[in-house]
């Protein structure tokens, strides 16, 4: 479970949250929608404390790290909370001069200190997982963009974080790519991923989201199931954004 309470973050005095409250029960998917530059990407690194806020609170299992303004957080208590979270980034972030094994291992004996032979069998077994088990010496350059999201998923998962938090996976992706890992995500929903995620991609939220957020300049302005806020939105906000998403995407949410 992810509680966030009033996280406000601001860049040189501009406030780009504004006290945004959230949160997402075990087990199931949030959506985060909003337009470009409306802070989704902010919120996130916010939940894994990539960035800090000025406020608020975040709380991810037991973990729970509180922003006052005056004490920053120690770095300890930064990095626990840190590591109940995997990340994946839009662009993927693989290491380039390491296979698609080698980047899922990477976490395992870098940070957790596993021996070789178990951070090996673990991302094997992720690989088989996310279907990339073929390619587990293939290099990130010699595959696709679906397969190379695919490596980010099964590395991000490596640690077994709490929760999964990914910043619009799908959309560096052409549709028939970002199929592939549309898939992979549903999968991993259906087995009771806790997950939080920014995308514009209509089908990627229909299809796995229980709830949708919707932001609008750094504040969540409506929330609901994915068929209210998608079907029936009520701010008139929301309504525009969504009609746009659906214009682009030729594809209506059930
Ligand atoms: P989204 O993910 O919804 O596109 P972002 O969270 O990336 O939105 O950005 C929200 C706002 O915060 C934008 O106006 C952006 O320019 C600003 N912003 C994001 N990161 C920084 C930063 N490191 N420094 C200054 N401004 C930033």
């Amino acid at each position: 479970m992810i509680t966030v309470e009033g996280v406000h973050k601001s860049y040189n005095g501009t406030e780009v949250l504004k006290g945004v409250s959230l949160v997402v029960p075990e087990g199931s998917v949030t959506a985060l929608i909003g337009a470009s530059g409306s802070g989704k990407s902010t919120l996130l690194r916010c939940v894994n404390l990539l960035e800090l806020p000025q406020a608020g609170s975040v709380q991810i299992g037991d973990e729970r790290v509180t922003f006052d303004g005056g004490n920053r957080p120690g770095r300890s208590e930064v990095l626990a909370l840190r590591r109940q979270t995997g990340m994946v980034f839009q662009n993927f972030q693989l290491f380039p001069h390491r296979t698609a094994l080698e980047n899922v291992m990477e976490g395992l004996l870098t940070v957790l200190r596993w021996p070789r032979a178990q951070a090996k069998e673990r991302a094997m077994a992720l690989l088989e997982k996310v279907g990339m088990a073929a390619k587990a010496d293939a290099w990130p350059a010699n595959l696709s963009g679906g397969q190379q999201q695919r490596v980010a998923i099964a590395r991000a998962l490596a640690p077994s974080p709490k929760v999964l938090l990914c910043d619009e996976p799908t959309s560096a992706l052409d549709p028939q790519l970002a199929g592939e890992v549309v898939e992979v995500l549903s999968q991993l929903a259906r087995e009771g991923t806790t997950m939080l995620m920014a995308t514009h991609d209509l089908r990627l939220a229909s299809t796995i989201a229980a709830h949708v957020l919707f932001l609008d300049g750094g504040d969540i302005i409506e929330s609901g199931s994915a068929r209210q806020v998608f079907a029936e939105p009520v701010d008139p906000r929301t309504r525009r954004f969504v009609s746009s998403l659906s214009a682009v995407t030729g594809a209506s949410a059930s």
